[in-house]
């Protein structure tokens, strides 16, 4: 089972929720935190890499020689990584999200395969958790490619946690789109409202089963609940506001070990989802 914990907003609190969730798993568990620009589950799960991979795109490099300046490569890429005029022809292989578009409309084959490094991905363990994550490279702007290689670790037979990136963009996507199931977590605020719906918004196109976590509840309003009874959208956990909570996180501590009261509330979220 793939279980994703996404959230339309940063900060809201979703590693915190997808690490507790892996640490109060039975059996074979894996820990996917495919939030590649930022990855921070580390930081808590604290896992022994064993295995670095690095991650390649293809981008076009011209051959000048077979080129005729027909222009079909520049007209064909949404991207404008290739730009044509007159006798002049230039690749930007940064601004290039490896379609293979441009390949497969050239009839003089005047393109050859480059490769661009998109960052890494490493492999390893947390105790009896595997743990994967990619890393972007620094100035790097296109994710997903990573996110799929991240994703191609998955262990089969295992209750794989998909950490997502914050947003609902591409990455966001990438990660959650062959889900089982989807735990969104926001925080009861009207950025996170307003951020919640956006991502509901997205889960339902993408028909993907979810329910809501509140994290910091106690602080703001109560327009998030509200909302949540109006859309039908099952509330199934509210983690409390708690200063010792923002302190066990200053530290990297997991949360189910600075309250450790709550873990009952995860195994049981676990059961629930897994039935
Ligand atoms: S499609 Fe091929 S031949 Fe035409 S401009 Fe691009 S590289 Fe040159
Ligand atoms: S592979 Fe796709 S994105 Fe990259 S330059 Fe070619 S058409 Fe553009």
């Amino acid at each position: 089972m793939k279980l994703a914990v996404a959230s339309g907003k940063g900060g809201t609190g979703k590693t915190t929720v997808a690490v507790s969730l892996a640490l109060c798993a039975t059996g074979n568990v894996q820990y996917m935190d495919c939030d590649v620009e930022e990855p921070n589950g580390h930081l808590f799960l604290k896992p022994q890499i064993t295995e670095r991979i690095t991650c390649k795109v293809t981008v076009p490099v011209i051959n000048e020689e077979k080129c005729t300046y027909c222009g079909k490569c520049r007209d064909i890429c949404r991207f404008n990584a290739i730009t044509v005029f007159g006798k002049t022809i230039m690749a930007f292989p940064e601004l290039c999200h490896a379609c293979r578009g441009c390949f497969l409309v050239c009839d003089e084959k005047a393109i050859d395969e480059g490769e661009r490094e998109v960052g890494v991905v490493e492999k390893g363990s947390a105790g009896s958790i595997s743990f994967c994550h990619g890393k972007l490279r620094i100035g790097e702007a296109m994710s997903p490619p990573l996110i799929k290689a991240v994703k191609k670790h998955i262990i089969k037979d295992a209750l794989v946690i998909l950490d997502a990136p914050p947003g609902t963009t591409c990455p966001v996507i990438a990660t959650v789109k062959d889900a089982d199931y989807v735990i969104l977590v926001t925080e009861p605020t009207p950025f996170g409202l307003n951020d919640l719906k956006l991502a509901v918004g997205v889960l339902r196109k993408l028909d993907i089963p979810f329910s809501v976590i509140i994290n910091r509840h106690g602080i703001g309003d109560d327009r998030v609940e509200r909302w949540c009874a109006e859309e039908g959208i099952d509330i199934k956990m509210k983690i409390p506001f708690d200063r010792k909570i923002a302190e066990g996180y200053a530290k990297a501590q997991p949360l189910v070990e600075t309250r450790t009261d709550l873990r009952a509330s995860f195994e049981q979220l676990l059961e629930e989802i897994r039935q």
